[in-house]
């Protein structure tokens, strides 16, 4: 922890503000591995704990692209998510890829500890939404909407994606699974991660039989899981340091090493994963903004597989003719007068755009988006007032390694956190369950834990 401060016992009082996984992850180590006495008050604007975006769909065929095994919310207890899976009548195996809105409902269901029973004064869970954070000379305050206020020692932003809120007509949102009424329309998705396929899912599930045509610069998709035996790789094996291309070819050479053992790709990107923050942080801005410009989709998209049945889905579709993919860039959409939309989109290689009429036009861009445009509103107003700022990829928040937000100045708050996917810039790798799950675990333990917290240099 860096900061000029007074040293005081620990942290009695923390608010989380956003109830999704980060959010529930946080509360739930907090209360179980943090100091005994301490107690969360969790802020979230929606309904439900644990869904936010990716846990909030209730489609069945919206999966996990992650098997149970590694989906615990607990480190030290990897069988957690199954054990609770067989607990509650699923018949599945840890290899299985369940559906988001079962795992929502775990997450959900990680706090019921401290919701009923004896431990219930420990936690409070308050409905609204946090237009403000304000450090005191003795602690921190959160306004809400409703103009009520909570007091505590310290606050954390689990805010999540800074997802667009509904984008411009024509173009319907990454969220908004609504069938189109005719089943006959042609359907354009713009990207081809995950949420495309999601939306191909729930096309199809609905009986969709036009076409679905599916635009990215790269065409590329997510690759599929297959069995792996990740490499086991030590820090020390790791080139950290090296340069953005260096380290790639450290790579393709694992990835060489695996196949000459008999295993695929998988099982290098597998063994090199929990070390892909320190390899982040032993970069600089240069190298970083390098990763970003040439490797990232590269990375994510055999990083983040879609479930064999997923994959099927789409290969299926695009086999008999219903789904196409094509490698552009998306220029615009405007309605034409019969109320089809005009798409018109750059492709690779291609000097001339090209036009497509179509019915609907999904924007599935990802989660990427500009940090400031997207802000939830308490971290514009941080923004705003600079008792926050934006990392110098303007991936999100500005963070220490313990993920204290880092104001203006770049000094470090002791009081004013911020977690998973609100504070990518600290790590890259911590959007997902497994890097969430262990940032917090460690936060939990290390900082809020039985470590002294200090108390603020006063603002
Ligand atoms: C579609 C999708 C599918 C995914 N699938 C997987 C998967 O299978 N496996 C995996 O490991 N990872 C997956 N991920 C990644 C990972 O699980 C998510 O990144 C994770 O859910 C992020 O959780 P979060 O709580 O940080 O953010 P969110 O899910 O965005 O939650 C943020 C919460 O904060 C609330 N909030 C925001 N601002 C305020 C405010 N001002 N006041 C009050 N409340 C506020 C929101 O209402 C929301 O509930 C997926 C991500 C997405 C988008």
């Amino acid at each position: 922890m860096d900061g000029s401060s007074t040293q005081r016992d620990h942290c009695h009082h923390v608010i989380i503000v956003g109830g999704g996984a980060s959010g529930v992850l946080m509360a739930a180590h907090l209360l179980g591995q943090g100091h005994p006495e301490t107690r969360v008050t969790i802020i979230e604007r929606g309904p439900m704990l644990g869904c936010g975006i990716a846990y909030g769909t209730t489609h069945p065929d919206h999966l996990l692209n992650t098997r149970v095994a590694q989906m615990s919310a607990l480190p030290d207890r990897p069988g957690h998510f199954g054990d609770w899976l067989s607990r509650t009548g699923r018949r599945v195996t840890d290899q299985c890829f369940v559906d988001r809105a079962t795992y929502g409902q775990y997450l959900g269901d990680l706090l019921s500890p401290w919701r009923e029973g004896g431990d219930a004064s420990r936690l409070r869970c308050v409905q609204g939404s946090c237009t403000g954070l304000r450090e005191t000379e003795t602690g921190i305050v959160a306004r809400l909407d409703d103009g009520t206020s909570v007091l505590a020692d310290a606050a954390i932003l689990a805010t999540g994606h800074a997802v667009s809120a509904d984008p411009e007509p024509p173009l319907r949102g990454a969220w908004d699974f609504s069938a189109p009424a005719n089943s006959d329309a042609t359907v354009a998705i713009i990207g081809t991660g995950l949420s495309m396929v999601d939306h191909v899912a729930s096309l199809l599930a609905a009986g969709h039989r036009g076409g679905i045509l599916c635009i990215s610069r790269r065409g590329l998709l997510p690759q599929v899981h297959a069995l792996t035996r990740p490499l086991d790789l030590g820090r020390e094996d790791i080139p950290l340091g090296a340069s953005v291309s260096a380290v790639m070819l450290w790579l393709r050479g694992k990835v060489r090493a695996a196949e000459e053992a008999g295993g695929t790709w998988r099982d290098a990107v597998d063994g090199i994963r929990p070390h892909i923050a320190a390899i982040w942080r032993a970069w600089d801005i240069d190298e970083r903004a390098r990763f970003l410009r040439h490797a990232a989709t590269y990375w994510e998209v055999h990083r983040h597989r879609m479930p064999p049945i997923s994959s099927e889905r789409v290969d299926t579709a695009r086999r008999q003719g219903q789904l196409s993919v094509l490698r552009g860039r998306f220029d615009s959409a405007t309605w034409r007068d019969d109320g089809r939309i005009r798409l018109v989109v750059t492709q690779r290689g291609h000097a001339r755009s090209s036009a497509f009429d179509v019915d609907h036009v999904i924007d599935c861009r990802g989660i990427r988006r500009d940090p400031v445009k997207h802000a939830a509103p308490v971290v514009r107003d941080l923004l705003d007032r600079r008792a926050a700022r934006l990392d110098p990829l303007r991936l999100g928040l500005d963070t220490t390694n313990d993920a204290q937000v880092k104001d203006a100045t770049g000094w470090p708050s002791s009081r004013l956190f911020a977690i998973g996917p609100a504070a990518r810039g600290a790590l890259w790798e911590i959007t997902a369950i497994p890097d969430i799950r262990e940032q917090t675990f460690r936060l939990a333990r290390e900082v809020f834990g039985s470590r002294q917290l200090s108390t603020v240099k006063g603002v």
